[in-house]
C-alpha cells in the first residue's frame, strides 16, 4: 500500500530526523492501552470511582468523544482533569493531503517525542477504510520499502494505534470524504511499521477495535486486517489468542533465494515456514489469508515465479489463500521499479490458470505526491479478497 512507499515523501518533507526527535519518549497512558478488565482498577488508582471506567469507555469507543464538556454524566467538578488523564491527546495533526476528488485523505501525525506517522482514509461506494501505522518507522529493512529505509524510531502504544482509527472515523462522520457523512467500516494495519513486531500493543488495539461497544469500537473482525512480513511465532500467537482478524502475509517472492533479499526477515522465517504459519492461521480462524505480492520489474515478476507461488499455495490446500499482486510503488533512489502492465497481467493470468484467486488493482490517489496509489491499491486488493468471501 502506499503507505510505506509513500510515507517517506510526506514524512521526510516534514523533517523526520530533525534534532527535536526523542525516540525514548513514551506517550502517556490512555484508556485504550488497557483491557476492559484492567480499566476499573486503573481508574480507581487515579482516585476515581471504578464505574467511571465504563462511562469513559462509552464516550470514547461508542461515541468517539474526548471533549469533557460533552460528557455530562460525569460530575462537572474534576471532569476535565479525569478526562485529561484517561483520554490524553496523543496525535497532533501536521499535514493533510487529498486525492481522488476528496475520496482519499492522507494525514501526517506528530506523536510524543516528535516522531511522525501517517494514516490514510479511503472512501469506496460500499465501505470506508483507514490504513493505520503501528510503529514510527520499521526495523525490518525491506529494501523496496520507504518505511524500511527510515529504520525503527519506536513502537506505537495501543492507544496511538486506536486514536488513528478514532480520528479517521470522526473525520469520515463529519464529511471529510467528499462532504457526505460516512461510517468507517474497515481498518488495515498496513501503514508504517511491522504490526507483529509490536505485538502487545497491536493485539490490544485490535481488541479495542473489535470488542463490542461500549468496551470497544465494535468493528467486525472480518473487516480488520493485520499485515505482516512473516513473523512466524507472532502469527501463531495471534491465531491462538485472537482476535480473529484477517491476516495478510507480505510474501513478494515464492523462493528463499530472492525473498532473503526482498524481505530480510526471511533468513529467520523462510518461505515454507511463513506459508505454513499462514495456513495454520486459516485453520484456526477460518479466514482466508491474503498473500501480498508487489510486482517488481525483472525481479519477482517472471511467470515461473507465478507458477512456483501457485504450487506453494496449492500444496497446502485449496481455497485458503488468495494473492494480491500490486505494482511496486517505486521508492526514490531504489534500484527497483514497477513491472510492465502486460507482465503484471501475465503473472495474474498464470496464477489463475493454476486455480489461485488473484486480482491486480490499479493504483489510486496517484496525485498525492504520486504516491497514495500504492496504499489504495493494496486496500482495494483486500476488498477484492472480501468480495470473494472467506
Ligand atoms: N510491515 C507490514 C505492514 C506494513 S507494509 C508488512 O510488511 O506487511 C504494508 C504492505 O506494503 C506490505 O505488503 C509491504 O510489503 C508493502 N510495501 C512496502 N513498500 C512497498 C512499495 N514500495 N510498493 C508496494 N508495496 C510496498
Ligand atoms: Fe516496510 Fe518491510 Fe517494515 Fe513492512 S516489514 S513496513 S515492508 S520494511
Amino acid at each position: 500500500m502506499t503507505a510505506p512507499g509513500n510515507h517517506k515523501t510526506l514524512v521526510a518533507a516534514k523533517g523526520t530526523g530533525s534534532p527535536s526527535i526523542d525516540r525514548r519518549a513514551r506517550p502517556p497512558r490512555h484508556l485504550a492501552d488497557f483491557a476492559p478488565a484492567e480499566r476499573r482498577e486503573w481508574v480507581a488508582g487515579l482516585g476515581q470511582p471504578p464505574m467511571r471506567a465504563g462511562q469513559l469507555a462509552r464516550h470514547y469507543f461508542a461515541r468517539l468523544e474526548t471533549a469533557p464538556e460533552r460528557m455530562t454524566d460525569l460530575p462537572a467538578s474534576g471532569r476535565a482533569d479525569i478526562v485529561g488523564r484517561t483520554l490524553p491527546t496523543l496525535l497532533t495533526p501536521l499535514a493533510e493531503r487529498r486525492a481522488d476528488g476528496g475520496r482519499t485523505v492522507k494525514a501526517l501525525w506528530g506523536l510524543t517525542g516528535g516522531v511522525r506517522v501517517e494514516t490514510v482514509l479511503m472512501a469506496y461506494p460500499d465501505r470506508v477504510t483507514v490504513c493505520v501505522s503501528t510503529q514510527a518507522g520499521c526495523g525490518m529493512g525491506c529494501p523496496f520499502c520507504a518505511t524500511g529505509k527510515l529504520g525503527l524510531a519506536r513502537n506505537l502504544s495501543a492507544a496511538e494505534i486506536v486514536e488513528q482509527v478514532r480520528l479517521a472515523a470522526v473525520a469520515a462522520a463529519n464529511g471529510a470524504l467528499g462532504g457526505q457523512p460516512r461510517r468507517l467500516t474497515n481498518v488495515v494495519l498496513m501503514g508504517m511499521g511491522e504490526p507483529l513486531a509490536n505485538f502487545r500493543a497491536t493485539q490490544r488495539a485490535l481488541s479495542d477495535l473489535t470488542d463490542p461497544a461500549p468496551s470497544g469500537m465494535g468493528l467486525a473482525a472480518r473487516n480488520v486486517t493485520v499485515s505482516t512480513c512473516g513473523l512466524v511465532p507472532a502469527i501463531d500467537r495471534l491465531a491462538q489468542e485472537g482476535p480473529a482478524v484477517r491476516l495478510a502475509l507480505s510474501l513478494h517472492a515464492p523462493d528463499d533465494e530472492l525473498r532473503d533479499r526482498l524481505v530480510p526477515v526471511n533468513r529467520r522465517y523462510p518461505v515454507a515456514e511463513a506459508l505454513d504459519a499462514a495456513r495454520r492461521y486459516f485453520d484456526a480462524t477460518g479466514r482466508r489469508v491474503s498473500i501480498e505480492y508487489a510486482l517488481m520489474r525483472g525481479v519477482n515478476d517472471q511467470s515461473w515465479r507465478a507458477g512456483r507461488l501457485a504450487k506453494e499455495l496449492n500444496r497446502r490446500g485449496s481455497g485458503w489463500a488468495h494473492v494480491n499482486p500490486i505494482p511496486l510503488n517505486p521508492v526514490e533512489g531504489s534500484e527497483w521499479t514497477a513491472s510492465y502492465p502486460e507482465v503484471e497481467a501475465e503473472f495474474v493470468a498464470h496464477l489463475r490458470g493454476k486455480g489461485i484467486v488473484a486480482t491486480l488493482r490499479d493504483t489510486r490517489g496517484a496525485d498525492i505526491d504520486g504516491a497514495c496509489g500504492q496504499l489504495a491499491a493494496r486496500v482495494a486488493g483486500q476488498r477484492a479478497a472480501m468480495d470473494t468471501g472467506d
